[in-house]
């Protein structure tokens, strides 16, 4: 008992201590900043978010009925599936609903890499509020439930009903939350016809990206085989040699990506990229070793004559070519991740939801050019249901430290992001008309 009581003493003291020195600012603090705050303390951090989701789950439920919106609790049937949604009705519930999706998860932290503890909440004498999830993504989650605040205390009646779902599972790529959702009768019910999900903050005062579709994520590992033996010796086909071909083709695949790039009407956006990021294999510095390999990450970005069997065939032709004159289970392919997602939501004004978000960048006085996100988040999965899906960080002057140590936010580009989700989320619920039958 007493080993596990000193280092709690010496936490508690140190705590209270570094709360006494930032007491005079937290006495001003907007009680929106106090909400992310707290917020940002519950460890929903994988590869363990059960008691930070035991903390955030109830937590919600109250700041549901401080707003007034209806809360909601699915159970997923196993363990840690679930879905946490909040409504606020619209005068009009038969139109289509806006959902705004965000997720109470966050990557895992090492806090001793970190300046200041990453659950702690810190905030310096910038405002800067240091925790994992600062940006990605509990700052949104509690801009867009201010925004609401401030909505209702404007005395704004939606036209539209406004759904706010809070996932689990957005980091580990949605399959224990959007996933299963989106094929329950409760999302069919949430009868949505736009989702404003997860975008990425930039480092500008007047612009804010608006991604309108997510490359596909696949990664793969190939694993080459071949003669082995003593390092003086010279054996034709060694793993080594076969792991070449596989290499040598695949990273010219990638500079013929690169490539594209000299021509200046071509942006990053319309390339695949491909990259090299594991390698493996051996047993002795003096042994050719009869196993070797190597791992790819691939954001892949469909074209018009380009589709995902011409993608896999690639790979196979290359991985076919390694073989060099042996059987064919010397070079196997196998695929950690292959997502078929390609959904692409229309950014022009032949879509009625882009154009109310560009009349919502007019009246902020921002720029709101199209983007298409290289990562992966749970917005793919509403997409695929045909539903226009949005991603957009409102905060400005916020460089994109999701996933970094010392993730942080800063409380005056995030007090400026709930104003801007006000003006959004106020213009998509007062469209009127059945657009999406
Ligand atoms: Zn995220």
């Amino acid at each position: 008992m007493a080993v596990t009581k000193y280092p709690l003493i010496i936490f508690t003291i140190a705590y209270l201590t570094r709360t006494a020195f930032t007491f005079p600012s937290s006495l001003q603090e907007d009680p929106a900043v106090t909400k992310l705050r707290t917020y940002l303390r519950f460890r929903s951090a994988h590869p363990d978010p059960d008691s930070g989701y035991e903390q955030a789950i109830p937590w919600l439920e109250q700041y549901a009925e401080e707003l007034g919106l209806e809360f909601n609790f699915l159970d997923l049937d196993e363990p840690n599936r679930f879905a946490v949604w909040m409504t606020w009705r619209g005068s009009d519930p038969s139109l289509k609903s806006v959902l705004l999706n965000s997720h109470m998860d966050v990557v895992a932290a090492e806090p001793d890499k970190w300046e200041y503890h990453p659950f702690e909440a810190y905030k310096d004498a910038e405002g800067n509020i240091f925790g994992r999830g600062a940006s990605d993504m509990k700052s949104a989650t509690i801009a867009e439930l201010e925004a609401i605040r401030k909505l209702k205390t404007s005395g704004f009646q939606p036209l539209r009903t406004i759904h706010l779902t809070v996932m689990p599972d957005e980091e580990l790529g949605g399959v224990r939350g959007m996933i299963p959702f989106v094929k329950t009768d409760e999302f069919k019910n949430l009868n949505v016809g736009i989702n404003i999900d997860e975008g990425f903050p930039i480092d500008s005062e007047n612009m804010v990206h608006i991604t309108y579709a997510e490359k596909s994520i696949w990664q793969f590992n190939i694993t080459a085989r071949g003669a082995a033996g003593h390092a003086s010796t010279l054996p034709e086909y060694t793993a080594g040699q076969r792991l070449q071909v596989v290499i040598d083709k695949l990273l010219a695949y990638r500079e013929s990506e690169l490539q594209k790039l000299q021509n200046p009407d071509v942006t990053v956006d319309q390339l695949t990229s491909l990259n090299l990021v594991r390698l493996g294999g051996g047993i002795g510095d003096n042994t050719i070793p009869n196993e070797v390999w190597a791992s790819f990450d691939m954001r892949i970005w469909l074209l018009p004559n380009w589709n995902f069997t011409d993608v896999e065939n690639m790979i196979l032709n290359i991985t076919e070519e390694a073989r060099l004159g042996s059987t064919p289970n010397e070079v196997t392919l196998n695929f950690i991740l292959k997502s078929m997602e390609a959904g692409r939501t229309t950014p022009d004004d032949s879509n009625v939801w882009w154009t109310v978000v560009q009349d919502s960048c007019r009246e902020m006085n921002i720029t709101c050019p199209p983007n298409v996100l290289s990562a992966a988040t749970d917005g793919r999965y509403v997409r695929s249901m045909d539903i226009p899906v949005f991603g957009i960080c409102p905060f400005p002057n916020t460089p994109n430290t999701a996933h970094q140590d010392n993730e942080f936010i800063n409380e005056a580009n995030f007090l400026k992001g709930i104003e801007r989700y006000a003006t959004l989320i106020q213009k998509l619920a007062v469209l009127p008309g059945n657009l999406y039958p």
